[in-house]
């Protein structure tokens, strides 16, 4: 592995034994997990209730390894609506962990044509960990 890229991927991590906390739906913010509506932006503090749904929504947490988690069930699901959001999950530049894990999932909805062309897109990516994944579903093993 890359020693010089694996620096940073840590992010904020919700305060655990605390109160419970849940994040907003709508801007991820976290919130009392009694109150009715998000404190920061207003939206009402309900998550989707369907599975497929959750797991997408969860592509956008702020906890990175709770989105790489997300983004490989999706990937074990094949999940048809997933792959726009794990599109822009590997067009992120600020965490190149979760951008490879988006790569990495977009490759098991292969052979879709909208699959391939965010895999095409990952390959100009500016971190060489996603490249690399990208790379890689192209039979370029690298
Ligand atoms: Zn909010």
């Amino acid at each position: 592995m890359n020693g010089q890229q694996m620096k940073r991927s840590e992010e904020r991590k919700a305060p655990s034994g605390e109160r419970p906390t849940r994040f907003c739906p709508a801007c991820y913010a976290m919130n009392e997990w009694h109150a009715g509506a998000c404190a920061r932006c207003g939206a009402p503090l309900e998550t989707p209730r369907d599975f497929d749904a959750r797991l997408v929504w969860a592509l956008g947490h702020p906890d990175g390894a709770t989105a790489i988690r997300a983004a490989d069930a999706l990937a074990a699901r094949r999940t048809p609506g997933a792959i726009e959001p794990l599109g822009r999950m590997a067009a992120r530049d600020d965490d190149p962990y979760r951008a490879a894990a988006a790569v990495r999932a977009l490759r098991a909805f292969l052979p879709d044509a909208r699959a391939a062309a965010h895999l095409a897109e990952a390959r100009r990516h500016p971190s060489v960990i996603v490249r690399r994944e990208a790379d890689a579903a192209s039979g370029a093993r690298g």
